[in-house]
């Protein structure tokens, strides 16, 4: 059986970072979180990707993103992704599920 999210919670993390955090709870029990940089940096859209940065879990990320960035929403895209909602209007990276879990962050930034 699939590892699927059950819920995502945005929040702001404990310790003192830029930005928020997004805390998926699958449905193994595992909790994996993920900041708003990060995310964004590694959106997984074209127009983020481009040609000159192809690779998605490249630290290079789409130019001109706010250090301060923050998640304001997220949207389930059918029951393999999430799309998530940036306040610097991106609003267009398909994160799987999949993805999601290789971008863990939880031991560093929760
Ligand atoms: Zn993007």
């Amino acid at each position: 059986m699939p590892v699927l999210p059950d819920s995502i919670e945005i929040r702001l993390p404990k310790k003192a970072l830029a930005g928020n955090v997004a805390e998926v709870k699958w449905s193994d029990g595992r909790t994996t979180a993920h900041t708003s940089f990060n995310l964004r940096m590694r959106c997984p859209c074209a127009t983020c990707r481009d040609s000159h940065n192809p690779d998605p879990k490249a630290i290079r990320g789409p130019k001109g993103v706010p250090p301060m960035v923050e998640l304001t929403s997220f949207d389930w895209v059918g029951n393999y992704a999430v799309n998530f909602v940036f306040n610097d209007g991106h609003n267009t990276g398909i994160y799987t599920f999949k993805y999601l879990l290789e971008l863990d962050e939880a031991p560093n930034a929760v």
